[in-house]
């Protein structure tokens, strides 16, 4: 395993950290759940490979995995590696969840629910749970970071971070706000310049501060290549998958510390251990051709687009809430990569946020405001039938 600096934390962690999201699931009943015999051995394969790096978070699987995490590192292995797990804004601002009266008590009983689910007495670095520009303005009008400081002066927490989802500018401000311990943003061999960006690597490496990089593999779907990606990565001299290709995008970037993947088998984890584990696997991993080929991937891939959002936004805001960039997103994702199901899963959430194509009521005022003029409300039609209906 290849291990790096983590910013100013001082100490190393694995380049591959193994991420709680996406643990394997069997079903009970209508609804799926984490199978623990499964998740148990995977957490323990790692930890006793080289893996010392380990994300979680309150909410994912149904607020399971940071349980489920704890009781796989239980015996001996919870003080070889850093357990780093996060806590949304609008989670400390569900009174029913915490049970406390206001956001600090609430943020201070799930951190307390977080540290027994986990069977630990500390937190390696905890964060901000997907900070974005509205939730930037409440996080700092709360004085969240200033009870998060009070957890580590207690010794409940030994770093602050936060993970971002959202573009450059917001990005930068909440760098600069505050001497964060790490920040965690989603960079791929697609979406370069999509969220935080290139330029957002460089801002965190010259400030010292960890970077975790999410989402190397697009929720699994860059593991895969469609035959005309294949096809490019094929005319290579050496021969690599899919997912050696987007980890390496990744790698090569010398201020990153650790690279998240959410891996759902333990030949996936085998996989990815043996790739971070190469000798080559380390900054500047990429030459003058390789770097050509993944670019020539990426135009590639955004060729393959059926609907020609340009994710411009200027539809927005729709009247009934429906993330019009976001759905046409989702069904380009399963043109793309040839398979529905990580887009039909993701649209799952959008739906439950609100946000999906069933609430477009036709009105077409987002139509007259389309740079491409794509038939917004018939394509939504189009999409919602081909991404509807994920259960878990
Ligand atoms: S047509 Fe649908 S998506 Fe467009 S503004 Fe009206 S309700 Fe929203
Ligand atoms: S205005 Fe058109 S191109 Fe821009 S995000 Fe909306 S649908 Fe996509």
């Amino acid at each position: 395993m290849q291990y790096r600096n983590y910013g100013k934390m001082g100490f190393k962690v694995s380049a591959f950290g193994m991420g709680c999201m996406r643990l394997p699931r069997i079903f009970v009943g209508d609804h799926s759940e984490v199978d623990r015999e499964k998740a148990w051995e995977m957490i323990r394969y790692a930890a006793d490979n080289g893996v010392n790096y380990f994300d979680t978070a309150y909410g994912y699987h149904n607020k399971t995995s940071e349980e489920v995490l704890g009781e796989a590192l239980e015996g001996g292995l919870r003080e070889k590696v850093k357990i780093v797990t996060k806590q949304p804004f609008g989670t400390m601002t569900d009174l029913k969840t915490g049970g406390g009266k206001n956001v600090l008590d609430n943020a201070r009983r799930n951190l307390e629910n977080t540290l027994k689910k986990l069977r630990t007495s500390y937190i390696d670095v905890y964060l901000i749970h997907n900070i974005g520009k509205s939730t930037w303005e409440d996080t700092k009008k709360e004085k969240i970071i200033e009870e998060y400081e009070k957890f580590r002066a207690e010794g409940l927490i030994r770093g602050i971070g936060y993970s971002y989802h959202g573009r450059y500018p917001t990005f930068k401000e909440v760098l600069d706000f505050y001497d964060w311990d790490m920040c965690q943003i989603q960079q791929n061999l697609i979406d370069v310049e999509r969220e935080a960006t290139e330029q957002a690597i460089r801002d965190a490496g010259k400030k010292g501060t960890a970077l975790v990089i999410m989402e190397p593999l697009r929720g699994g779907n860059l593991a895969v290549p469609p035959a005309p990606i294949q096809g490019i990565y094929d005319e290579y001299k050496e021969k690599r998958s899919g997912v050696e290709w987007a980890f390496r995008h990744v790698l090569n970037y010398p201020e990153v510390s650790t690279i998240l993947s959410g891996v759902t088998t333990l030949e996936q984890l085998k996989d990815n251990i043996e790739i971070f584990s190469k000798p080559e696997a380390v900054p500047g991993c990429l030459n003058d051709e390789e770097k050509k080929i993944i670019a020539r991937v990426r135009d590639k891939y955004n060729s393959l687009k059926s609907i020609p959002c340009t994710g411009c936004e200027y539809c927005l805001p729709c009247p009934k809430g429906v993330n019009i960039p976001g759905v046409f997103g989702k069904y380009n994702e399963g043109i793309m990569f040839g398979t529905f199901e990580p887009a039909r899963r993701s649209y799952m959430f959008q739906a439950r946020s609100g946000q999906d194509a069933s609430l477009c009521v036709e009105c077409r005022a987002c139509e007259k405001k389309c740079p491409q003029h794509i038939e917004i409300a018939r394509q939504l039609k189009v999409t919602h039938e081909k991404l509807k209906g994920w259960v878990e």
